[in-house]
């Protein structure tokens, strides 16, 4: 066997994402394609999968590539002759407690939302369908009838012969040694058969992905993790369409297997394999079975199904699969190698996702950018912290041992933490501060009043930190507050050609005067929002960008890659140069001018300005914004200084009442005031036109700018086919969290982006896009009737279109 000594993209790992990633390549855009394996096709991960196929997550894009893979096994067998065993089942899951049981019901009104039919059945409907279960502890079982299952190792060789078909070229036994690499792209792929010259390299060696990652100086921050299950002899009785089965209670799940049953489990003290490299050598091998391992599952999947105390085990499989700090997987280009793009990690929902990863990361490779809203398993969700070994085994232990617990709204992770503090983590917390965890950022969520234990309580319900939020959140409408947004990232942007650079890269026009701040969005081709954050320019060639925490490596990645060829234009990253206090309220003015002797007059200081104040003797970049709806400046303080400047701003806020407020009551202000949030009001999939945001957008200067044409193209006003709106529900038993289907005179229309409390209008506020196919207009909008269904429960909801609260800009902007 010959290598050829060039191709347009060489795939790495012939599992089962690198085979359907290949496959649409080389059905989809008759690409140049060549796929190589290490050892024999399937032989790493993807053979031994239980081949269990769900398809719901909590993402609406996630849910349809999953959505697709579906599509694409019922298909495969008739394009390549070869089966997929794909037998749509259905799934049960099962519930034994109330908790959970609203937990599906919140799924099931998820599903619907995202186009699928999810019921919910009772116990003895469960027992009529699954006869062998016993039953007697169910609340009931939620049942999506198009879930199945499928054979991983067939749909893998189905796909790969699939690619072949489309002229793609498979190599087994080549490994892949390392990159011929110059300045940050991959100029030759080296194998231990010779060289290949390429464009593009795809990085699907699975548990390998992190090492073949190494080799390009990317970080791929996934962790192996030993997972098992058995498979049993023949049980009498078990039909052979019996749907697959999960009971997250008992952290179990089941799938028919020639008349036995598979069955694995999910427990709370998983065992990761090596936090070094993976053997190169693991060709279709497992690890000795541990059945004092699994005999926690086996005790509970006997109480659920009785005859497996009696039947044999046929095998048990003892697999390593690898797994993710937050139970995603990862997609996409890596920030650290312009032409390498990974697809690995998956969770054990490889099979599931195979089909549909490949479709999506086709795309990506070939345009550039990802087809549709990626964020949740976008690889530049990561940071450095990322590449600490230690942590990520860590934290993708305790996503591991999670899988099956009840998903209480607003939980946060524990392990570890804290890692990353801003200068005011102590004084915070003697505060009674509450701290959440972003991007390994420790940020205050809520302040504990005195009597009340400092400390989130998980409820399905109004949670205990409710009144506490409640009062953060009027305290800044009526008196001030502060908040340590220390964890924002930041970077400057300098250069002769800056201006020039993020005129191209911005909707809005950021080319103002030096000393203005301009919110802005930054565009995808098809127009659709790919970063929302604040350009300030502090002087002719210097911006200073401010983005939310979790965004950072992304917006550095998006920002650096199109800054327009040739030109001389920098970007740093100061995240950790700067703390950031965002204080916030009526009061501000009279806080900030106590400490300061800088002009802060809105006549001195207007809106939109950024300029340098000295607080307490240091040096701080003031921007005049809001989030919340109120007069307020964001500060950005030398690192170093953060806490004689917060200390400052307290003592001199004393008499206006200041105290410091967390992200939650944040939350709760930027709802009532409409602002959209990046990741689940605003996302790739979403243009400014369709958010309401147009007012953002330069379309009337006549500068090109990314994502343009395609606005253009779409048009705007009555011939859009979603806008975003508001809705307010007023029953206070109502908990809205997102996701929950909008109702125009009882058709859905679409669904929730987000949803919380508005403690001043006292209502529940939703946001998401109305959809229809002729249009909406603002005729269309306002001569509906709004319902949104809450955990399938309907509830009469009210439009709004205008901001819920607001106060009157000449407040905000006095
Ligand atoms: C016990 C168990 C049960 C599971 N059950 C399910 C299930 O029910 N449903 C589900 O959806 N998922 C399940 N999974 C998960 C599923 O198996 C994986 O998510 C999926 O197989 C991952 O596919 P992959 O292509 O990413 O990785 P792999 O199949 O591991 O493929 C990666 C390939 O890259 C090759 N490679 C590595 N390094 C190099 C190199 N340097 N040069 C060339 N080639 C290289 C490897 O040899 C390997 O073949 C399960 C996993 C386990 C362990």
């Amino acid at each position: 066997m010959t290598l050829p000594s060039q191709a347009a993209i060489v795939v790495i790992g012939g599992g089962i994402i690198g085979c359907s990633t290949a496959y649409h390549l080389a059905r989809d855009h008759k690409a140049d394609v060549v796929l190589l394996e290490q050892g024999k096709l399937t032989s790493g991960s993807t053979w031994h999968a239980a081949g269990l196929v769900g398809q719901l997550r909590s993402s609406a894009s996630i849910t349809r590539v999953l959505k697709y893979s579906v599509d694409l096994y019922k298909g495969l067998e008739a394009e390549t002759g070869l089966a997929t065993g794909w037998k749509m089942t259905g799934c049960l899951r099962l519930a034994t407690n109330a908790d959970r049981w609203t937990e599906y019901k919140r799924l099931a009104t998820t599903a619907r939302s995202f186009g699928m039919d999810m019921q919910l059945l009772s116990p003895a409907e469960v027992k009529a369908m699954w006869p062998l279960m016993e039953t007697g502890d169910l609340v009931g079982a939620s049942w999506l009838p198009t879930d199945g299952q499928a054979s991983p190792s067939d749909i893998t060789q189905s796909l790969a012969k699939g690619a072949r078909m489309h002229g793609a070229k498979l190599y087994e036994d080549v490994r892949v040694t390392g990159f011929e690499m110059k300045d940050d792209r991959i100029t030759a792929v080296k194998t231990n058969r010779g060289d290949i010259a390429c464009d593009k390299v795809v990085n699907c060696a699975g548990q390998w992905a992190r090492q073949v990652g190494a080799m390009a100086g990317i970080n791929v921050p996934l962790q192996p993790v030993k997972h098992q299950y058995i498979i049993t002899e023949k049980i009498s009785g078990l039909a052979t369409d019996a749907p697959t089965l999960r009971d997250p209670d008992r952290r179990t799940y089941f799938k028919e297997e020639v008349g036995g049953l598979v069955m694995g489990g999910y427990e709370p003290n998983p065992q990761a394999w090596t936090t070094g490299d993976v053997p190169n050598d693991w060709e279709f091998r497992l690890f000795e079975d541990d059945y004092d391992h699994f005999e926690q599952h086996m005790a509970q999947a006997i109480a659920r199904v009785p005859a497996l105390e009696t039947v044999g085990v046929k095998q048990m499989i003892n697999g390593p699969e690898s797994f993710t700090p937050d139970g995603n997987f990862i997609l996409g280009v890596a920030p650290e190698c312009a032409n390498m793009f990974v697809g690995a990690g998956f969770n054990a929902f490889g099979i599931a996702s195979g089909g549909g990863a490949g479709w999506v990361l086709a795309q990506w490779v070939v345009d550039g950018e990802a087809p549709l809203d990626l964020w949740v398993v976008d690889i530049r969700r990561f940071s450095n912290l990322h590449r600490d070994r230690q942590w990520v085994c860590e934290r993708t232990l305790e996503a591991y041992g999670k899988h099956y617990t009840i998903g209480f709204p607003h939980e946060e992770y524990a392990s570890g933490r804290p890692r990353i503090v801003s200068p005011l983590y102590e004084r915070l917390k003697q505060q009674r501060a509450v701290f959440g965890s972003k991007l390994g950022w420790e940020r205050p969520n809520w302040f504990a009043l005195e009597g009340v234990e400092p400390k989130d309580v998980n409820s399905m319900g109004r949670q205990n930190w409710f009144a506490a939020v409640g009062d953060e959140h009027r305290h800044v409408r009526e008196h001030v507050g502060i908040f340590d947004q220390s964890s924002f990232a930041k970077y400057e942007l300098s250069g002769p050609d800056a201006a020039k650079a993020l005129d191209w890269i911005c909707a809005n026009d950021v080319g103002k005067p030096v000393g203005r701040v301009t919110y802005t969005q930054l565009l995808n081709t098809r127009g659709g929002i790919e970063a929302d954050l604040t350009v300030s320019r502090l002087a002719e060639e210097k911006f200073y960008i401010v983005t939310g925490t979790g965004f950072r490596t992304h917006d550095a990645s998006w920002i650096s890659d199109h800054i327009g060829e040739g030109l001389d234009a920098r970007l740093t990253d100061v995240t950790e140069d700067f703390g950031t206090l965002s204080l916030m309220g009526p009061r501000a003015r009279d806080v900030l001018s106590a400490v300061t002797g800088s002009d802060v007059s809105n006549a001195g200081f207007p809106f939109g300005h950024v300029r340098e104040i000295i607080i307490a003797g240091h040096t701080v970049r003031a921007l005049r914004v809001t989030y919340v709806g109120e007069l307020g400046w964001e500060l950005h303080v030398p690192i170093a200084a953060t806490g004689e400047v917060f200390d400052a701003l307290m003592a001199a806020g004393g008499k206006h009442d200041i105290r410091p407020v967390g992200y939650r009551a944040l939350e709760s202000l930027r709802l009532e005031k409409g602002y959209r949030a990046w990741g689940s009001d605003i996302t790739p999939n979403d243009t400014p036109l369709e958010a309401g945001l147009s007012w953002a957008v330069k379309l009337r200067k006549n500068t090109d700018f990314v994502g343009r044409r395609a606005l253009e193209n779409v048009g705007g006003g009555a011939s859009l086919k979603k806008r975003f709106a508001g809705f307010t529900v007023d029953d206070p038993e109502i908990v809205l969290l997102g996701r929950e289907t909008i109702l125009r005179n009882g058709e859905p229309v679409g669904y929730l982006t987000s949803g919380g409390y508005g403690y001043t209008v006292g209502k529940n506020i939703g946001y998401g896009y109305v959809r229809n196919a002729d249009g909406v207009s603002n005729d269309f909008l306002a001569s509906g009737s709004y319902e949104l269904v809450v955990a399938m429960q309907r509830t009469p909801a009210k439009l709004h279109l205008e901001p819920l609260y607001d106060p009157a800009m000449e407040r905000v902007k006095a």
